[in-house]
C-alpha cells in the first residue's frame, strides 16, 4: 500500500523520513537511529540510505547490500510495531536521464516512498562531480572540473533538479536547493540575484506539478544556521500549497531529530 506522506506530514510532527546508517555513508546503525527517534517521540521513521549509483562512490549503498538493507527494515520494524512505523525508503540520486527515481531499477524495488535528491552536477565535459558535502572540496572542483563558472554549476544544478521533476517516479523533493550551500561560501550574495530566484520559482512550479511533497533539510542547522531550502523560499512553497515535511537528514543517532523543532517554530511563526 503506497504511503500517504501528504496526510502525514499535513496531520503531525512526529515523524522523520529522511536519514543514513552503516548502509550508506551514516555513522551509526539504524538500530541505534531507531531507538533515538523513537526516544525522540517519532511514530514514523523511514531509512533512507544514498541509493546505489551505477559510479564511483563512497557515500552511496552498494547495490549487493540492498537486500540485507531491506532486512534489518523488516526486523526493526518487528521491534518498533506498533508504536514507531518504519519505512524503507531510498534517497535516490539523479545522476541524468539514464539513472534516476523514474527507472525500472527504483520502480521495482519494495520501498514504501522515495526521496529524488541531486548531489551530482555534470561539468561542461559532461563528469559528473559530487557538489554536496565540504565548500573544500566544492571550492577545487568550482575551479578545475567547472572552469570556476559558479553560474554555470548553479544552472546546471536546477536544470538537473526540473529534469528529476518531469521524470517523477518519487514522493519527497529532497533539499532542493542544497547546492546554495557551497554556492553561498564561493558568492554569499547568490541567493539574492533575480536569475537565482526565478530558478526557485522554476522549483516551486514542477514541484506542484509533480504532486510531491518537499522537503525542509534540518541536517545544516545546528552548524551552519541554515535550513534547505532557506527559509525564505518557504513562503513560495507554502503559498503554492505544496506540502511540506521538516526531516533531519540524520547521519548520526544523537542527531536523530536535529533541528526540526527549530524549523516547525519557524514554520509556525510565519503561518
Ligand atoms: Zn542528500
Ligand atoms: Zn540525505
Amino acid at each position: 500500500m503506497p504511503t500517504d506522506l501528504a496526510k502525514i506530514v499535513t496531520t503531525t510532527d512526529r515523524y522523520n523520513f529522511h536519514a543514513h546508517t552503516q548502509f550508506c555513508d551514516g555513522r551509526d546503525s539504524m538500530e541505534s537511529i531507531a531507538s533515538a527517534s523513537r526516544e525522540a517521540g517519532l511514530i514514523h521513521l523511514g531509512f533512507t540510505p544514498h541509493s546505489p549509483v551505477p559510479i564511483a562512490s563512497p557515500c552511496n549503498m552498494d547495490k549487493e547490500r540492498v537486500e540485507e538493507f531491506y532486512e534489518e527494515c523488516d526486523r526493526l520494524r518487528g521491534l518498533h510495531s506498533p508504536e514507531m512505523n518504519i519505512y524503507t525508503s531510498m534517497e535516490i540520486d539523479w545522476l541524468g536521464p539514464d539513472w534516476g527515481p523514474h527507472i525500472d531499477y527504483f520502480q521495482n524495488q519494495p520501498l514504501d516512498y522515495r526521496i529524488g535528491s541531486v548531489h551530482f552536477v555534470p561539468n561542461q565535459d559532461g563528469v559528473l562531480l559530487d557538489c554536496d558535502g565540504r565548500f573544500e572540496r566544492f571550492s577545487g572542483y568550482l575551479k578545475d572540473g567547472y572552469k570556476g563558472d559558479l553560474r554555470y554549476v548553479v544552472e546546471k544544478y536546477f536544470e538537473q533538479v526540473l529534469m528529476m521533476l518531469e521524470r517523477g517516479g518519487f514522493d519527497i523533493l529532497g533539499h532542493f536547493d542544497k547546492i546554495a550551500g557551497n554556492a553561498s561560501q564561493a558568492e554569499p550574495e547568490i541567493e539574492h540575484q533575480g536569475w537565482y530566484e526565478s530558478l526557485v520559482d522554476d522549483v516551486v512550479s514542477h514541484a506542484m506539478t509533480a504532486g510531491v511533497v518537499v522537503e525542509i533539510n534540518t541536517k545544516a542547522y545546528a552548524d551552519r544556521d541554515r535550513f534547505y531550502p532557506a527559509v525564505k523560499w518557504w513562503d513560495k512553497l507554502r503559498n503554492a500549497g505544496l506540502p511540506l515535511a521538516v526531516d533531519s537528514d540524520a547521519h548520526v543517532a544523537a542527531k536523530a531529530v536535529a533541528g526540526r523543532e527549530d524549523a516547525f517554530s519557524l514554520l509556525r511563526s510565519v503561518e
